[in-house]
């Protein structure tokens, strides 16, 4: 990363438990911006990474990675040009069919995302597209609950990247299928919200390929010294526009070749 951190270690520190205090209770916060307006993107993963630390330490296990900011046109809209990250943790994961419980989230929205699980640790980053294939365990659809803690519905790139690039919760279903066995770039994926369409997208929506973002992602975590280990799960960014959902709703994504997903939202007491 070409950036220096602004933030002294109390900073970051004080930041983390805010996140991590937003999350638990479904609360919301002040952008970190608005108290340090030069925090950069460096800082932002430095408190990602110290809210992660948080929930490991309380024996949370991570479940992998998740990419955000992958088409065109949100890349153009934050003037960036490589995604940006964050972590999965196993406990956000909702199984297919189940319900979300909306209650502790603020604004919350689904994306359709194409997902992918490795088989073994990473030793280095991938080259190209065609090891990122070799190393995938299977394809899986995907559905993302995306969320932001802050009060404020304006945000900025480093504020959303520390606020764990959005991400709340997942959903994975379908039909796991080999890497080799489809065309990514032309994958159909269709989303209903309560059963009236509110998506219609392919794979390439996602930098192309959504192979890239594995990539990219193990580019990224190999510039601080880490790696991606083996079984990891990657939400490769969301292939169409975010739909905000509320109690009640019913949200199925359809995924060519790999069978649907679907989530139910209620509030608690509601299923
Ligand atoms: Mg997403």
């Amino acid at each position: 990363m070409s950036e220096h951190s602004t933030l002294r270690l109390e900073e970051i520190a004080r930041f983390a438990a805010e996140f991590d205090a937003a999350h638990s209770k479904g609360s919301t916060l002040d952008l970190p911006t608005k108290k340090f307006p030069d925090l950069n993107i460096e800082d932002a993963y430095l408190i990602q990474n110290a809210v992660a630390a948080r929930w490991k330490s309380r024996g949370r296990k991570q479940a992998g990675y998740k990419a955000g900011l992958t088409s065109r046109a949100k890349m153009e809209q934050m003037n960036v040009g490589k995604p940006t990250f964050g972590v999965l943790m196993k406990d956000m994961c909702i199984p297919d069919g189940g319900g979300c419980e909306i209650d502790r989230l603020s604004r919350p929205r689904v994306e359709p995302e194409i997902a992918f699980v490795l088989k073994e640790d990473v030793a280095d980053h991938f080259p190209n597209e065609q090891e990122v294939i070799d190393a995938v365990d299977y394809v899986v659809p995907a559905i993302e609950i995306i969320d932001s803690r802050f009060r404020d519905y304006k945000l900025d790139l480093p504020s959303a990247i520390a606020d764990n690039s959005s991400s709340a919760k997942y959903v994975i279903g379908g039909r796991p299928m080999r890497a080799d066995e489809i065309d990514l770039r032309t994958l159909g994926i269709v989303m209903l919200k309560n059963g009236t369409q509110v998506g219609v997208t392919a794979g390439a929506a996602v930098l192309g390929n959504p192979l890239r973002t594995v990539m990219l992602l193990s580019q990224w975590l190999a510039e601080s010294g880490e790696h991606l280990p083996g079984g990891s799960l990657i939400l490769t960014g969301g292939a169409s526009e975010a739909v905000p959902v509320s109690s009640g709703d019913v949200v199925c994504a359809r995924f060519q070749d790999l069978g649907d997903v679907l989530v139910r939202f209620a509030g608690k007491g509601e299923e």
